[in-house]
């Protein structure tokens, strides 16, 4: 891994950093900035360290899905295809995007916990396997759109397992108070399973789970598989229903400053794998189909992000700000979250870095920070290239037209060569809409 947050980046003999073996200011040159940076051969990387360990460990019919939400375009539902993963998709944007990849949609998964009467039509209409029930006026109204149309529609319920995972609270969502999925504990799961049971228009293929986000915790996915593999043999022999799949959720976290944690995902697999195969013996029943949803861990750090650099702004005694030509607008997960990202002055890599600063983007609204209290080389001035490390996931797919700012292309880097997969926004895409 070297110096650097993931082994797809380095230094090159100019000083200049590079990205998947690549020149970012050759690639700046060429693309313009802001701009997007996909590394294709991580990003296969990532999806084959999970199909591996699936094949390895998990009977057949076992699935990886790809979590869109995290970077949503068509290129990458095509590169999802050619890897053998499913998707998950919350919206009928997703589900257009996957459909126009020519996506098979019998391989998608359509979460959310509000999907609206259209959405449930237009999603039938793309033919999307599966939907993941979050609440009973959900499922009724799934069953009742089923029903007209003359089919079963498979579903997995999704339940709340009760499990904490110790993240960031406005990304955990397995416990017992969120907004997400129906309870255990509060016997609301065994209602709206009971009801399931019962619909004419609904085929109950299993269970969802989905405990949280950036998860390092080791054993958070052993604790939810028991929970839900307990869940699943008390339905068996209550209700008489094998659960044919448990989705296990996505979840596992990447490490975005030399601080945080990594973890190995193959492996981690493997010892959850274990856990499920001791406790579905344990509790004789048979071992259902595991499907897990990364998103994060897909494309995190396979993406870069590239700015230029406006202005420099030192006020002595206080604080130093080094301004870029993007910000909130396609990066807004400091601003939400308080997100770390390692960030770097892109041709100056020989520097030291000794300018304590926050670097800041450029729409008018004092939480526009991309990383507060960063260091910078002392010389970095207008024009240079400033990048973001690790902006794969939750940046493109969050990215707004705040202020107008026409949004970044998305460039793919592949076999050394590179690729728009989607262009850069015009002053023109901007009016569009407008009357
Ligand atoms: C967000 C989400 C995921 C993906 O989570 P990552 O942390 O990006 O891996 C998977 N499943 C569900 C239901 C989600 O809400």
């Amino acid at each position: 891994m070297g110096d650097f947050i993931c082994e797809n980046i380095s230094v090159n003999a100019e000083g200049h950093l590079c990205f998947g073996g690549q020149d970012t200011a050759v690639l700046a040159a060429q693309y313009g900035t802001p701009l997007y940076l996909m590394d294709e051969d991580r990003l296969r990387r990532n999806m084959r360290v999970y199909t591996d360990a699936f094949r390895r460990h998990f009977a057949p019919g076992s699935r990886v899905l790809f979590a869109s939400k995290a970077n949503a375009f068509r290129q990458i539902y095509r590169i999802a295809r050619e890897e053998g993963l499913g998707v998950d998709v919350v919206s009928a944007g997703e589900v257009h995007t996957a459909k126009s990849a020519g996506y098979d949609m019998a391989l998608a998964y359509f979460h959310s916990n509000n999907k609206t009467d259209a959405d449930i039509r237009y999603a039938m209409d793309c033919g999307v396997g599966y939907f993941v029930v979050d609440g009973e006026e959900e499922l009724r109204a799934i069953d009742a759109e089923a029903t007209k149309r003359g089919i079963r529609q498979k579903l997995l319920l999704r339940l709340t397992p009760g499990i904490d995972p110790h993240t960031y609270a406005a990304v955990d969502t397995g416990q017992v108070d969120s907004k997400f999925g129906s309870a255990i504990e509060t016997g609301q799961a065994e209602a709206i399973t009971a009801l399931a049971l019962t619909l004419p228009g609904v085929d109950l293929a299993g269970f969802h789970c989905h405990v949280g986000s950036q998860v390092f915790d080791e054993d958070v996915f052993e604790r939810a598989s028991v929970v839900m593999l307990e869940y699943i043999a008390m339905v068996a022999q209550k209700y008489g229903c094998a659960a044919r799949e448990l989705d296990l959720g996505g979840g596992y976290g990447v490490p975005y400053v030399a601080s945080d944690g990594t973890v190995d995902i193959g492996a981690r697999i493997g010892e959850v794998a274990a856990v499920i195969h001791k406790t579905c013996a344990r509790l004789g029943i048979a071992e259902p189909a595991i499907l897990m949803e990364p998103g994060r861990s897909i494309v995190a750090d396979a993406g870069m992000t590239l700015y230029t650099v406006g202005s420099v702004k030192r006020i002595p005694g206080y604080k130093n700000y080094v301004s870029v030509d993007g910000g909130m607008s396609d990066n807004p997960r400091f601003a939400l979250y308080g997100s770390k990202y390692t960030c770097y002055a892109a041709t100056r890599m020989h520097e030291p870095a000794t300018l304590r600063c926050d670097l800041v983007g450029r729409c008018c609204e004092s939480g526009d920070v991309i990383q507060p209290d960063i260091c910078m080389p002392e010389r970095v001035r207008r024009g240079d290239l400033a990048a973001v490390c690790t902006t794969g996931a939750y940046n493109y797919s969050m990215a707004s037209n705040y202020n107008r700012i026409p949004r970044p292309p998305i460039v793919m880097l592949r076999d050394g060569g590179s690729y728009v997969a989607v262009r850069r926004e015009t002053l023109e895409d901007l009016t569009a809409l407008d009357n």
